[in-house]
């Protein structure tokens, strides 16, 4: 049984050890141990594998004509369909609040309004003249009117 001659490198040192990434120290380290430790050379392996499948990956192309194909859509007002649902929701509930404002305006109104003029006895419409002409008799609660012939 043999032993090993370092510790087991990590993950990321044995990913740099493949890209090249380690000093040459390192790297105669890393080769050393793998050759000599089952468990790191199946790591090695397998770290091997998933880099030449990923440098095998071909870019992806959108299809030709997409992106005019995209802009004649946003110019005709193309939307996605559960946005224009909600818009129109909100539209709605919008116009609702508005239509119970009013109401509530409305309401309002009458409520400040006067109340029609009650029939007024000669004598409350003398008193309200006076107290109009800032009489200082106004307050008094009766009027003697004379009436003066020529
Ligand atoms: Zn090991």
């Amino acid at each position: 049984m043999s032993t090993l001659p370092e510790r087991h490198p990590g993950g990321s040192e044995l990913s740099s050890y493949l890209d090249g990434g380690l000093s040459d120290r390192r790297t105669k380290a890393v080769a050393r141990h793998v050759e000599a430790c089952p468990a790191c050379g199946r790591e090695l392996a397998a770290l091997r594998k998933v880099s030449s499948a990923l440098a095998s990956q071909e870019e992806v192309e959108p299809r030709p004509g997409w992106l005019s194909r995209v802009q004649e859509q946003v110019a005709a007002g193309a939307r996605p369909a559960s946005t224009a649902r909600i818009r129109h929701r909100l539209r709605l509930r919008l116009a609702g609040g508005i239509a119970a404002v009013a109401v509530g305006l409305v309401s309002v109104g009458l409520w400040l309004a006067p109340p029609p003029p009650a029939p007024v006895s000669f004598q409350d419409e003398v008193r309200q003249h006076l107290v109009q002409m800032s009489n200082p008799l106004s307050d008094q609660t009766s009027y003697v009117v004379e009436a003066r012939y020529p």
